[in-house]
């Protein structure tokens, strides 16, 4: 047998267990739809589905169908709701799913099936507030929205929106969208008795509690990671991150004074030198922006990242370090001893947001699941 290529992904499913009941305490209890959509940020949408589900959660949603018809055939039976995909009404009535519509041709196609099948669909509607996305227009769909009750085939159970400025920096925009579904809340929720209204994303439940309605639908934080990369005045104590990267060395040489390192030369050893080679690049969602900036954990200390990070490959000084061998476990995402790096971190870097480092990584193959409860 042959290693799978790449780093290893472990996810700790206790943490998971952990943040949803921190999200639970300050959203006092609220039904939380927990976002699992991109595998689950790349966390693995069955396993983190299940332990969710055990857990108390109160529904999912997905980006499209297949990933919903994944967590059906795995067991879930929690509600699912499909965030993106355009209706295929066979499939949402076969896997019992809760699709999410966007204008009234997607409420007709579903209607008009359920109706030929003497059944009603229950659907939730996205509203545009701000987001530029999908959704109703808010400036103009009050009587849109009132209008849907002609859709016999379709009973309409929420409606969401969603915030365009993920991390809320300054809050302004925000508050405009939330004034925004507050007031068709006004108008449009007696004609829909009981429909859940909700909107808060991650960075919404834990920095704007007028936000967080009938439920809440947060994904990142479950994971552990703070949507707010650049600014910390809110307080994401308490989560835990749920992914570990780890790596593991392909070679440890001795290179003298002088030398160049990888590709375009862009370091030069300014003493003799140790130098790991991980097996890790960014090929395997190992951001190439870490050239140079980033560093890895080897036995409790930092090792700097040294010269490009290559497809399959890239080197770090170990000079610096002792008592390792070739066959210690390098981390990428995590902590040991002393030392910690999470995905914020490497966002800041590589000038991207911790969701895209998550979803990169997340996508090896090679994934180890800690703490998973069984359940019959
Ligand atoms: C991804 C997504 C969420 C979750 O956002 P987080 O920032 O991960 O909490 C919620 N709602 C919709 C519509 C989304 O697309």
């Amino acid at each position: 047998m042959f290693a799978v290529r790449g780093p290893v992904v472990e996810i700790d499913l206790s943490a998971l267990r952990h943040n949803y009941a921190v999200l639970d305490k300050r959203c006092a209890g609220r039904p939380v739809i927990a976002v699992v959509k991109a595998d689950a940020y790349g966390h693995g949408a069955v396993a983190v589905a299940l332990a969710l589900e055990a857990a108390g959660v109160y529904s999912f949603g997905v980006a499209f169908l297949s990933e919903a018809v994944e967590l059906r055939l795995a067991g879930i039976k929690k509600p699912v709701h499909v965030l993106f995909d355009s209706p295929n009404p066979e499939a949402i009535v076969r896997y019992a799913l809760t699709p999410v519509v966007r204008n009234e041709t997607d409420c007709r196609i579903l209607s008009d099936y359920a109706l030929s099948k003497n059944i009603r669909i229950k659907v939730h509607v996205d509203i545009d507030t701000g987001m530029g996305r999908l959704g109703f227009a808010y400036d103009e769909c009050d009587d849109k929205l009132i209008n849907l009750t002609v859709f016999k085939g379709i009973e309409v159970t929420g409606f969401m929106s969603h915030f365009s400025e993920a991390d809320l920096h300054n809050r302004d925009f925000a508050q405009h969208q939330l004034d925004r579904f507050i007031e068709i809340r006004e108008v449009v929720s007696q004609y829909y008795k009981g429909a859940l209204w909700h909107f808060a994303n991650s960075a919404a439940v834990l920095s704007l509690p007028a936000s967080h309605f009938d439920a809440v639908r947060p994904g990142l934080m479950l994971y552990g990671c703070s949507p707010m990369v650049y600014q910390s005045d809110i307080n994401c104590d308490g989560l835990k991150p749920v992914m570990t990267v780890k790596s593991r060395f392909v070679d440890i040489r001795k290179v003298s004074n002088g030398k160049s390192i990888s590709y375009g030369r862009t370091f030069i050893t300014k003493r003799d030198s140790l130098i790991g080679v991980l097996s890790v690049g960014y090929a395997d969602g190992y951001p190439r922006m870490l050239s140079n900036i980033g560093r890895v954990i080897v036995n409790g200390k930092y090792a700097p990242i040294i010269g490009r990070v290559c497809m399959d490959l890239t080197m770090v000084d170990l000079t610096d370090i002792s008592d390792f061998n070739e066959n210690t476990e390098v981390t990428l995402i995590g902590s040991d001893g002393q030392c910690k790096i999470t995905a914020c971190d490497l966002a800041a870097l590589s000038g991207t947001i911790p969701y895209e480092i998550v979803t990169s990584l997340g996508r090896n193959k090679n994934k180890k699941y800690l703490y998973q409860q069984h359940t019959n």
